[in-house]
């Protein structure tokens, strides 16, 4: 768009996404056009900018932040012999990457199966490079030969695996509820550094280890807090502004443990100028998933980065935020964090009272 006030942003982002799907980045080129090319979408002088940039600094990917056609994939491929994606492809990637249960990988592979599915055409082996994704994760090479009809009937089997897979884990879930151990589920945007969290807690003292936790998913770890209270943490994949809508589902998929959470942890990357924006983002992503009234912690991470300069700023912000300031990396302030989170978790209401009184 010639005028897009989100610009900015949006470069940001996608570099972002692609940094989280493990692509080195060399630059950028902005096309500001009213109605874009039918055939390349950027116009020739643009094409040759995008040549001469990929030449320079050896790149072989070239991802655009709107949706092509499959004839427009073709056509800049066979100009620029550079790898071409788009935004989606990028995500779904980053979605292959990431999806860890069984429950999560079926979901990326459904919308997959598909983004691919009306990009179809009988005959076309260009095929082969429209979909998976950077490393080639996806659908899987067997599969891009398979029609239209096989897809459709590989959707639907993996849909009823999902239902049945949904219906187990309602019984886990209920059998952990019985352990009677509070769940905490990390979110936040792209980045902000829930698995640095997540990992630096998981490495550190806090840790309990018991043979009771033995059977708990790679994502969850046992945690006990300053004063030996124990709970669960769970990771999550991070927020994404903009999704595509056959994309909401697979995210979903992985973000389903937030329903049975006790306490949703918000970890935001304080140190991105963005970051009010990305807080917005995810309470939006909250409200459509009906979670917003759940307990939340917010936690300001990355503190590390920031400048003496803005240690009064972010004290404040903290304050009108509730915010818990921490370095995830360095492991500063997590007796606090974890103090909060067992005020949060384990006090009772009468405690409450009696605090007031
Ligand atoms: P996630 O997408 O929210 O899971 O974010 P990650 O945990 O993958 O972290 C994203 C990037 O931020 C990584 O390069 C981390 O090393 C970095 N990071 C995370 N926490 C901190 C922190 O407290 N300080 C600094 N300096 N970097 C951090
Ligand atoms: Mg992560």
């Amino acid at each position: 768009e010639p005028n897009d006030p989100y610009l900015e942003e949006r470069i940001f982002e996608l570099r972002e996404l692609a940094r989280t799907a493990g692509v080195t980045v060399v630059g950028e080129i902005v096309q500001k056009k009213p109605s874009p090319d039918p055939r390349y979408v950027i116009g020739k002088g643009k094409l040759l900018e995008v040549m001469v940039l990929a030449l320079r600094n050896r790149a072989n990917l070239l991802i655009f932040d709107r949706e092509l056609t499959p004839s427009q994939v073709r056509a800049i491929t066979e100009s620029t012999d550079l790898r071409v994606i788009d935004r989606t492809q990028l995500i779904l990637d980053i979605f292959a990457q990431r999806a860890k249960s069984k429950e999560g990988k079926i979901q990326v592979e459904i919308a997959q199966l598909k983004y691919t599915l009306p990009r179809l055409r009988a005959k076309d082996d260009a095929f082969s490079r429209l979909t998976g994704g950077i490393g080639g994760r996806g659908p899987g090479e067997t599969k891009l030969e398979i029609d239209k009809r096989r897809i459709k009937d590989r959707i639907a089997k993996l849909e009823r695996e999902l239902e049945k897979i949904s219906q187990e884990r309602d019984i886990k879930r209920k059998r952990r509820k019985k352990l009677a151990f509070k769940t905490v589920a990390l979110i936040g945007y792209t980045n902000a550094g829930k698995t640095t969290l997540f990992n630096t807690l998981a490495k550190s003292q806090y840790l309990a280890e018991d043979k009771l936790f033995a059977t708990l998913d790679p994502v969850t770890k046992a945690i006990r807090t300053p004063n030996n209270q124990v709970f669960l943490i769970t990771d999550t994949v991070g927020f994404i502004r903009n999704l595509p809508e056959d994309l909401k589902k697979a995210f979903r998929a992985t973000l389903e443990e937030l329903y049975s959470a006790d306490l949703l942890l918000h970890i935001v990357d304080i140190s991105n100028p963005d970051f009010e924006s990305q807080i917005e983002t995810v309470n939006q992503i909250l409200e459509e998933m009906e979670l917003l009234h759940y307990p939340l912690l917010m936690v300001f991470n990355k503190i590390d980065l920031l400048p003496p300069s803005e240690f009064q700023l972010i004290k404040a912000l903290s304050h009108r935020y509730k915010a818990i300031p921490v370095s995830a990396k360095r492991g500063d302030n997590l007796d606090l964090l974890l103090t909060k989170i067992e005020e949060i978790l384990f006090k009772t209401p009468l405690e409450y009272l009696t605090d007031k009184v």
